[in-house]
């Protein structure tokens, strides 16, 4: 494959490397990585764009997704969890044919790389077949997305699957791994989507977390939901066996003990907040940011399910800053009552939705921030549109007002995605996911009667 040599003259640089900080000047591109940050660049044989009032900032890195869901969106955001439970999980995912979860995880893909996020972490609890893994795999390939595809179970007797399951996870991932995903360079990768003891006998999150293990696959796992988390305590369970490690994200952690939390961040283990998802739906409780501050923790950002919230990253920030003002009102949820929670700002958020998304993958020595050496995974947002003007502080700026119509440019691993603010390709896929969506509710019987 052959890259285009790009310049990018004269633009805001959020870089989120420590070394290099904020600063105005030029991004060299060249070989799909970053070549070179300054100021003044030349290079004869780059293609320049402006970006002269324009920020430009690694893209953002969504650490939990369940992509297949992305035919289906914005069904009930006014849904409990259980109701989501039941509509999707257990209502709809058993009609998925493979083709379904093509055309749901291409959709989602798209509308993120069109709101900026060049790498997704797909959660894929779909795996009603290999047919539907390879299918959800495909998508990612063919979308341009930076990918980490999280092997999961199937949603064909889903509660079968969850809440105490005895089922060990699919042996098919033995095959993704021998066979579909092998390359751990590559664009698209593998990890393992674990229920963990929170949502399977402990014996079968102990099997299932020595699998991963063998086959060399980090793991995440859904874990605080509820009052059903609070009691579980999986965390803590984990840690008691020996079997917490670095290579493990957590993600929701609403009702896991603050003690939980500290073991967390004891055993270097990392996080997904998915902000925006808990404070719209009543049942998992609130997002756990300050509280994992406050733990050492410095989290990762999600959307989750687009069934409920807009499947991009602003609203994933704005939704985490509500909610630590809610804290610091003393209005927050009874997790949240202690004294002196540490507190993020702006400049905070975008690193969680970039840097500390790739640190959660594994992959930050690949992307997640503009350093010379890494994978061009960049965005450009214009500042001088009309919501943005004028741009004091532009963290600020970005968390408080910014959409995916901002997103000006996108790349990965240095191939144009978005540009002038058009997304390239994928002119059918929003057509074909209306026929998905009323092909399941036919099947389904949805809505129900
Ligand atoms: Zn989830």
């Amino acid at each position: 494959m052959s890259y285009e040599r790009i310049l990018i003259k004269g633009a805001y640089l959020m870089t989120q490397d420590e070394k290099l900080g904020d600063l105005v000047g030029d991004v060299l591109i060249a070989d799909g990585t970053i070549q070179a940050i300054g100021r003044d660049l030349q290079d004869d044989r780059a293609r320049v764009i402006d970006g002269s009032g324009s920020a430009v900032l690694p893209g953002f890195i969504d650490t939990h997704r369940h992509n297949w869901q992305g035919a289906l969106r914005s069904l009930g955001p006014s849904w409990t969890y259980q109701e989501y439970r039941n509509a999707i999980q257990i209502g709809l995912g058993q009609y998925f044919e493979p083709e379904d979860v093509y055309i749901g995880n291409l959709a989602a893909d798209l509308l993120s790389i069109d709101a900026g996020v060049t790498t997704v972490r797909d959660e894929s609890h779909i795996s009603n077949s290999s047919e539907h893994t390879d299918a959800a795999i495909n998508a990612h390939w063919d979308s341009g997305i930076r990918a980490v595809f999280d092997h999961g179970w199937p949603s064909t007797e889903a509660e079968e699957w969850q809440f105490g399951s005895a089922r060990t996870h699919p042996e098919d991932i033995r095959r993704v791994r021998a066979e579909v995903l092998a390359d751990d360079t590559a664009r698209v990768t593998l990890n393992a989507m674990l229920r963990g003891p929170e949502l399977s006998t402990f014996e079968v999150a102990e099997h299932d977390i020595r699998l991963a293990r063998e086959l060399g696959l980090r793991i995440s796992m859904h874990v605080g939901l509820g009052e059903w988390g609070a009691k579980q305590q999986a965390i803590r369970k984990l840690a008691e066996a020996g079997l917490l490690g670095s290579d493990m994200t957590f993600i929701h952690c609403c009702t896991s003990t603050d003690e939980e939390l500290r073991m967390l961040a004891d055993h270097g283990a990392t996080a997904s907040v998915a902000s925006a998802l808990e404070v719209f739906m009543p049942g998992l409780g609130q997002p756990a940011t300050n509280r994992l501050l406050a733990a050492g923790v410095r989290p990762s950002l999600s959307v989750d399910t687009e069934t409920i919230v807009s499947g991009d990253m602003f609203g994933v920030m704005r939704a985490a800053l509500a909610y630590q003002q809610l804290v610091i009102a003393g209005a927050a949820g009874p997790m949240d009552r202690a004294p002196g929670l540490p507190t993020f700002g702006s400049a905070d958020l975008i690193s969680f939705a970039t840097i500390e998304g790739a640190r959660a993958c594994g992959i930050d020595h690949r992307t997640g921030s503009l350093t010379p050496g890494k994978q061009a995974d960049l965005i450009m947002i214009r500042l001088d549109h009309a919501n943005l003007l004028p741009a004091t502080d532009v963290a600020a700026a970005i968390v408080a007002g910014g959409h995916a119509g901002n997103v000006d440019t996108v790349l990965v691993g240095g191939r144009v995605l978005k540009e002038g603010g058009v997304l390239k390709g994928g002119e059918t896929v929003f057509e074909q996911a209306a026929a998905s969506r009323d092909r399941l509710f036919r099947a389904a019987g949805y809505p129900p009667q």
